[in-house]
């Protein structure tokens, strides 16, 4: 359960985000739309403290992002703490920096194995389910430049999904990719979905929003102008915003 409010953050003064409240709730598909510089990533990037909100707040789970609270007070969490409580955030970038030193099984059993979650043969066993889930179960003993960039990419899904998080975030998941690799990231993510994965996603391709989101947030210039079910959205966007932009990519 995602709970960010009345959120904002500031780049040098000008805003970035402004005012953000928004609601998910476990085991939805939620899909940011928006045009280029209206918040999207930042927003993405508040939901798991690599951005920090200059006012408001996130809870996952009833867990501040960022934060402690000890006898009812919000303490810092300093650098560790924060990478331990991030770890329960899964984060899809462009481009799947996979660790290019390693196996595909030694990047997906890593963290886990680091992060004391599970023993070696049980994220090992935890991998496989991954890798088959994505659809790689044959490249566990391949390297990362071995794979194109789809593969690159679902590899990368598997292996923050290794830390079993309560939610993935995705944030324009295949658009390092040329197109004929992006339906099979595609395809991964919805598998995701359909395994009651929560997720949030910003993506470009609105055909993939249609059929996978619950819910559409639709951002301007830092705000949620318009946020609601799918279908009511893409069939009777209310803003002019939204209804402008959904003119142009439908
Ligand atoms: P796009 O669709 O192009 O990815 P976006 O909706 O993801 O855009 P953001 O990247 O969240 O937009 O940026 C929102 C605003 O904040 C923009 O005006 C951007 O220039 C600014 N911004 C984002 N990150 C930084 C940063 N690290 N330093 C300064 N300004 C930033
Ligand atoms: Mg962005």
């Amino acid at each position: 359960h995602i709970l960010v409010h009345e959120v904002s953050k500031y780049y040098q003064g000008l805003p970035a985000l402004k005012n953000v409240s928004l609601e998910i709730l476990p085991g939805t598909v939620t899909v940011i739309l928006g045009p280029s510089g209206s918040g999207k990533s930042t927003l993405l990037r508040t939901l798991n403290c690599l951005e920090k909100a200059d006012k408001g707040f996130v809870q996952i789970d009833n867990e501040f992002m960022g934060y402690t609270l000890k006898n009812n007070k919000l303490y810092e969490l300093k650098e560790k703490e924060l990478l331990k409580q991030r770890i329960h955030v899964g984060y899809v970038f462009q481009n799947f920096n996979l660790f290019p030193h390693m196996t595909v099984l030694e990047n997906i059993i890593e963290a886990p194995i680091v992060h004391g979650l599970l023993t070696r043969e049980d994220a090992i066993k935890n991998a496989y389910e991954l890798l088959e889930i994505v659809g790689l179960k044959d490249k566990a003993n391949t390297w990362p430049k071995q794979l194109s960039g789809g593969q690159q990419q679902r590899i990368a899904i598997a292996r923050a999904l290794a830390l079993s998080p309560k939610v993935m975030l995705f944030d324009e998941p295949t658009s390092a990719l040329d197109p004929e690799l992006v339906k099979e990231v595609l395809n991964a993510i919805k598998k995701l979905a359909s395994l009651g994965t929560t997720l949030v996603i910003v993506t470009h391709e609105i055909g993939f929003a249609r059929e996978i989101a619950d819910n559409i947030v639709f951002m301007v210039e830092g705000e949620i102008v318009e946020t609601g079910p799918s279908d009511t959205i893409f069939q009777n966007p209310k803003h002019p915003r939204t209804q402008q932009f959904l003119s142009q990519v439908l």
